[in-house]
């Protein structure tokens, strides 16, 4: 195994968290001590409580170093734990970074991953507090991230109602297109080249919508949220679970797609139900009363994020899709499952 003076077994582990510290800004506001002891100190205001959220990536699992850049992946790894800090309405505080490195991982890799994690941590005013550091066969990131809960409540999945509206954050289906894109399992109809990108990026480069969902949960209004991880109907499903058994019917026309999206739905490439599948939108999916429609409309226009009523909650303990002129009942509720893909 070739083992060089540009991988990271020539840093060492040491040299690696030597080299981190010097990256890191002074541990500031509610971070007492960051990087270099045995222990982060954290000292927040615990009015509200904390919230904690982790994510693990496997290489040749969650991630493909064929087409995943090591910025990509510094990005996506900060970026999915993000969207469920959003999901709960959770403003992030401090980030922990567990990785598994293989001896030959090149520095200049690790140093393009550090430095995207380290900037999206920037942009949302998230502090690195801490991490590990180990030698595997393969590659594995662990991002841990606490978060102060809303002065409202976190938003829970078990809270949805009877009748309430379902709604979700910008467009869905995009990732799912964007990995199919990227495993050259389709291919664009029209070949517009800013479209493949804009889907790529989508897979790639999540954008968590961590300012939507504490506004969100700042209204007052929503009942039930989650972000949208395994597909809309996955999630849709485990929110139904947790809200106590109840059903929803969508309505496939009203989904929100992107401009992309539509090219590959109008070409038949794809059909709706296969980006309600698909997962990885992370985006939110949350559930109003009717009477809230006003209030959503609001916080769309002021987060400048569309939220678009995609269907209803019933009491049926399934899912119905209005598709193409007919209801399909969805018993399975679909989805990535670890244990069963
Ligand atoms: P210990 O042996 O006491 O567990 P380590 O040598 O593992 O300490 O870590 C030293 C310091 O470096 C700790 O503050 C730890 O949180 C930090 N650290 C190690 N790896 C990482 C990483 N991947 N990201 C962020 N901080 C890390
Ligand atoms: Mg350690």
């Amino acid at each position: 195994m070739e083992t060089g003076h540009d991988t990271v077994a020539d840093w060492g582990e040491f040299g690696f968290i030597d080299n981190l510290r010097r990256r890191l800004p002074q541990a500031s506001g509610a971070l007492q001590l960051g990087v270099g002891d045995d222990a982060a100190w954290w000292r927040p205001a615990l009015g509200n409580g904390v919230l904690t959220t982790t994510d693990m990536l496997v290489a040749g699992v969650h991630f493909d170093l064929a087409y995943t850049s090591a910025a990509d992946l510094g990005h996506k790894a900060l970026a999915v734990n993000l969207s469920d800090l959003a999901a709960m309405g959770s403003k992030p505080a401090c980030a922990y970074l567990g990785l598994a490195l293989p001896a030959h991982l090149k520095k200049a890799w690790l140093d393009e991953f550090i430095g995207a994690f380290l900037l999206l941590a920037k942009a949302h005013d998230l502090q690195l507090a801490g991490g590990d550091t180990v030698a595997a066969k393969e590659l594995v990131i662990s991002v841990t991230l606490n978060g102060l809960a809303p002065e409202s409540e976190p938003l829970l999945r078990s809270g949805a109602a009877l009748d309430d509206d379902i709604y979700v954050s910008g467009t869905i289906g995009d990732s799912f297109l964007g990995l199919q894109l990227l495993q050259k399992r389709l291919k664009s109809p029209t070949g517009n080249l800013t479209e493949v990108s804009f889907l790529q990026e989508r897979h790639l480069r999540p954008v968590p919508r961590v300012e939507l969902g504490e506004q969100l949960a700042a209204s007052g209004v929503v009942s039930a949220m989650l972000d949208i991880s395994d597909g809309v109907i996955a999630d849709l499903g485990h929110l139904l679970t947790a809200s106590g058994g109840l059903g929803a019917e969508l309505d496939c026309q009203k989904i929100p797609l992107s401009e992309a999206g539509c090219q590959f739905v109008e070409a038949g490439l794809v059909s709706f139900s296969s980006l309600l599948a698909g997962g990885e939108d992370y985006e939110l999916l949350f559930t109003a009363p009717q009477k809230a429609h006003d209030e959503i409309a609001e916080i769309a226009s002021e987060s400048r994020v569309a939220l678009t009523k995609i269907g209803q909650i019933n009491h049926q303990d399934t899912i119905t899709i209005f598709e193409n002129g007919i209801f399909k009942e969805l018993k399975g509720r679909g989805g990535y499952d670890h244990f069963q893909n």
